[in-house]
């Protein structure tokens, strides 16, 4: 369907630099409306976070967009994702991926967003409700993680569980303030690459009904 404000929202992510045609082409398809509540529907294609439930926020379309164009994707990568939230991201990332694993800490969060990847047809998506700092030993390795809640610094363990040439894209509280990171395991050494101030909810441990 030709929609103005899917048109508007993606001329607006390319004037901030989203370029990768794939990205924008995926941000146009997913009907961001149905993973928000009916209240706030009607800015389903603002370029705005907007509140899910649990005190939860579903991303800015900038944000996801930017998060899933610095992770590279191609249709062989094996994708961790911690913090399904929405499932607005899972999704963006469904058809970029060969497979997605998606952790949800809050699982009312989890089984809505699994009655949409099911909606969408989206089938390459694997949940788990659990606490994703635990990580999900039995797939490793994986060859990109996303974290889409705040944390103080990614462990040893996700750059273990990462192939070589891999990816890890993470908002990372430094002080008062989040910054968006993507770090690149090469010959295991990790680069390091700053990609923008964000505002993130915290990633908590443990697990809620
Ligand atoms: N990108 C998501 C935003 C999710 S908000 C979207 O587009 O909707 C972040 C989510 O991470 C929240 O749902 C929160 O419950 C979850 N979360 C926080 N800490 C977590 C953890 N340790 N393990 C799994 N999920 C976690």
């Amino acid at each position: 369907m030709l929609d103005v404000r899917k048109i508007r929202l993606t001329l607006e992510l390319r004037n901030w630099g989203i370029t990768d045609p794939d990205v924008l082409s995926v941000i146009e398809k997913i009907p961001r409306e149905i993973f928000i509540s009916k209240n706030f529907r009607h800015q389903a294609y603002e370029n705005i976070a907007l509140p899910i439930d649990r005190e939860q926020t579903i991303s800015q379309p900038y944000i996801v967009a930017l998060m899933t164009q610095s992770l590279d994707l191609n249709k062989k990568h094996k994708v961790l994702e911690i913090g399904t939230g929405s499932g607005y991201q899972t999704s963006a990332l469904s058809f970029l991926s060969r497979r997605v694993y998606t952790i949800e800490r809050i699982k009312s969060l989890l089984v809505g967003a699994e009655n949409i990847f099911k909606k969408l047809k989206l089938t390459n998506i694997v949940t788990k409700h659990g606490d994703g700092n635990l990580g999900w030993p039995e797939q490793n390795p994986f060859d990109r993680i996303i974290f889409t809640a705040a944390t103080e610094d990614i462990t040893e363990k996700f750059f273990d569980c990462l192939k070589d040439k891999g990816v890890i894209v993470a908002p990372i509280i430094r002080g008062s303030k989040q910054i968006l990171k993507k770090f690149i395991k090469i010959n295991n050494k990790i680069e390091i690459e700053k990609l923008s101030d964000v505002l993130f909810v915290p990633n908590l441990t443990g697990m809620k009904d």
